[in-house]
């Protein structure tokens, strides 16, 4: 931190890395970010972690992509062969119009369903639009899709089928009028720090922390319980929590009359699962199954908390039922300091949900397949019908790829060939394709496979709104010019779609804006203007001066009836299961110094610098067993591939399991990872794979 004598200006922005969304001021001088201060918004009131304060000078870094890139006509074969700082054996520099029109004809002459798009949850809520309105106008159909897919897919699925919206019923802010929360599936002090010294404001004054998590964590010390249940034993445990609530009529039956339906269902189908029985499945004790029941039927008050451990299962849609069914049996929705909250991962993976970056969504989750909800589209956008179809998901897109349907792509923003599953069989299709176009900030891993790059303006470089895990619309603004010839993102899609046979005539994100407002009412009541004065507006805004709704569903549900629907989940097992071959569990996350591929927090020199090489964490059992000291490789083996890494002693990590970062390309955790997906949300089951552990011969 320096005085004032240090920057020239200072600009109110977004922190760019996780869906906490915390409001920053940015220091600059000399057009570089010096350096960066939390300011009072919303979901952060001044606070940062350590990613929001130090992480920001990967935007100066020498590998930012300042031209666009032509692949050459002598570039060795497609691979993962692309030194980001030394690019150009590969690609040669082009002008934008060259490069532009490059990338529309190649796009263009496979055209329809040959082409489908990855847009980004880093983008802003305009840009996230504009992607999935070229693939819909420009392509004639629904193949689009974003990394939510990877990330809480299914929580957004159960959401949906369950109380008609995919956001968040309350704000995580609300804990503080909360006397009982759950967090489960989340490690909320790595992954969203800021939301997590809420979670711990809350327990100093009395609140009871129920934490639920295969691997122990930090938030364990802040705990009241904490339940270290087997993988992919969710299900189980919390229908034995729900049996307990059945049994001893803990729950709230007025309010299950006037807000819900199925509940005779449910509760039927609770009747076998005994705690004693689901003990023996999740490894929690009965009695401790009980107490927590009776603790969060008792609370006046109770919030769910959830992450990618509930959501990146086969069963991950069913995980989430249970938690909305739990919430909704005991009346916790809908009041301050009650309901349910998905922890949103990227900056704006709820925005670019919102703004319809997926396959099945128009914007405001209104359905592909309705007649109506198209032609009011396509009566906006000026254009022809398109298709009525679904579109393809990630992962379905790539094995569309392998099977030669797919010929074309545009990812922006998006690193597939790190964050997908399997991701040997990702950059083989990535490989396979006629024709690539990549927008980014760097030589992502993804755009080593490129025939076309066009380089993008990072966040602190360009104007945008997104939409944070607590449905807070947020003004991020400019701090800095691009370097070079990079551009803002949205005004690449608007030369690449006039270049596609477009008439768009944006002239800047303002002007989308003003236009994804004709069809989103979540939009009612926030204007651009609105938004430049007051920096963050809460969807739904009731009205111009209301600063928007921190709790919804008090009188009911956005759905047809206005209920809000009990779906009984039965046990599913996980898909890959250890056995004599492959003994352990190998689960994936992040840690909190660095943010998904690693593209921006591995460039940033305090980041990389508290936590610069790749590692695993396992038990210190475990590393006995296998005779390995901690700082000592080891190699994991799943069906899928191999990886060598480093070895770190943790005790939180249960000795038949091995937690495994998926930021480092050098040990990418996604080549052993498995592709299995959720039937309803098409999530992949990256939090468990089985998994063999050895000393490596370099140990
Ligand atoms: Fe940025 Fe998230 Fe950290 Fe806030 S909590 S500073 S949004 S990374």
């Amino acid at each position: 931190r320096g005085d004032t004598a240090d920057f020239d200006s200072e600009v109110e922005s977004i922190c760019p890395f996780c869906g906490v969304g915390c409001q920053i001021s940015m220091k600059i001088k000399d057009n570089k970010v010096k350096y960066v201060e939390g300011i009072n918004g919303p979901a952060n009131e001044g606070r940062l972690c350590v990613k929001g304060r130090f992480g920001f000078d990967y935007i100066h870094h020498d590998h930012r992509l300042t031209k666009p890139l032509i692949r050459r006509d002598d570039a060795p074969a497609k691979g993962l062969n692309v030194d980001p700082g030394n690019y150009l054996e590969v690609f040669r520099e082009a002008t934008w119009d060259e490069a532009l029109e490059r990338a529309a004809n190649g796009l263009r002459a496979i055209g329809g369903t040959g082409v489908a798009g990855f847009g980004s949850a880093k983008c802003t809520n305009e840009e996230a639009y504009l992607f999935q309105k070229i693939i819909r106008q420009g392509f004639g159909h629904n193949n689009v899709d974003h990394c939510t897919r990877l990330c809480h897919a299914s929580s957004v699925s159960a959401l949906l089928e369950n109380v008609g919206s995919g956001a968040v019923s309350a704000t995580f802010n609300e804990i503080e009028n909360a006397d009982v929360a759950i967090v489960i599936g989340a490690n909320p002090i790595e992954n969203h720090p800021v939301a997590a010294t809420y979670f711990k404001q809350f327990t100093k004054r009395g609140g009871k922390l129920i934490v639920m998590d295969p691997r122990g964590q930090a938030l364990k010390r802040h705990s009241s319980h904490m339940l270290q249940f087997r993988p992919g034993t969710d299900v189980s445990m919390l229908n034995a929590i729900m049996h307990v609530i059945v049994e001893e009529e803990l729950y709230d039956q007025q309010y299950i009359e006037a807000y819900t339906e199925n509940w005779e269902a449910e509760k039927a189908h609770l009747k076998d699962f005994t705690p004693e029985k689901m003990a023996e499945i999740c490894g929690i004790d009965a009695e401790t199954l009980r107490d927590v029941a009776r603790t969060f039927a008792g609370a006046n008050a109770a919030m769910i908390f959830w992450g990618m451990g509930v959501s990146q299962h086969i069963h991950g849609t069913d995980n989430s039922r249970c938690l909305i069914s739990l919430a909704l049996m005991t009346g916790h929705v809908g009041r301050p300091g009650a309901g349910l909250h998905p922890l949103r991962g990227q900056n704006n993976v709820q925005g670019a949900s919102d703004a319809g970056l997926i396959p099945m969504f128009l914007p405001d989750y209104q359905s592909v397949t309705d007649d109506g909800v198209r032609s009011a589209f396509t009566e906006v956008w000026e254009s022809g019908d398109f298709s009525a179809q679904k579109g393809l998901t990630v992962t379905e897109i790539l094995d569309a790829v392998h099977a030669g349907d797919i010929r074309g792509m545009y990812i922006l923003g998006e690193n597939p060939a790190m964050s997908d599953p399997d991701v040997e069989h990702a950059r083989d299709a990535l490989a396979k394709l006629d024709h690539l176009v990549v927008q980014d900030i760097f030589i992502t891993e993804t755009a080593n496979f490129a025939d076309v790059i066009l380089p993008a303006a990072a966040f602190a470089e360009k104007a945008g709104t997104v939409t944070n895990t607590n449905r807070q619309v947020q003004m991020g603004r400019p701090a800095v010019t691009p370097p070079g010839e990079a551009k803002p993102d949205w005004w690449i899609e608007v030369e690449l779609a006039k270049r596609l046979g477009l008439e768009w005539s944006y002239t800047s994100p303002a002007d989308v804006f003003a236009e994804m407002k004709l069809n989103m009412k979540s939009l009612d009541n926030i204007t651009w203007e609105r938004l430049e004065q007051q920096n963050a507006v809460t969807y739904p805004s009731l009205s111009p001066e209301d600063p928007g709704q921190a709790i919804v569903f008090a009188d009911g549900f956005p759905r047809a009836d206005g209920r809000a629907r009990f779906t009984p989940a039965s046990i599913i097992a996980p898909d890959d299961t250890p056995d004599a071959e492959y003994p352990m569990i190998l689960t994936t996350g992040r840690q909190l110094e660095h943010w998904h591929t690693g593209s921006m927090t591995r460039r940033s020199t305090v980041l990389d610098a508290v936590e610069p090489e790749a590692n695993c964490s396992l038990h210190p059992s475990t590393l006995r067993k296998l005779g390995v000291e901690p700082g000592e490789f080891v190699r994991l083996t799943t069906k899928r591939g191999s990886i060598e890494i480093m070895a770190r002693m943790d005790r939180a990590v249960s000795p038949d399991m091995v937690f495994l970062p998926f930021a480092y390309v050098e040990a990418a955790a996604n080549i052993l990872t498995n592709p299995a997906v959720d039937p309803y949300g098409k999530i992949p089951e990256f939090k468990f794979s089985a998994v063999r552990v050895e000393a490596a011969k370099t140990a």
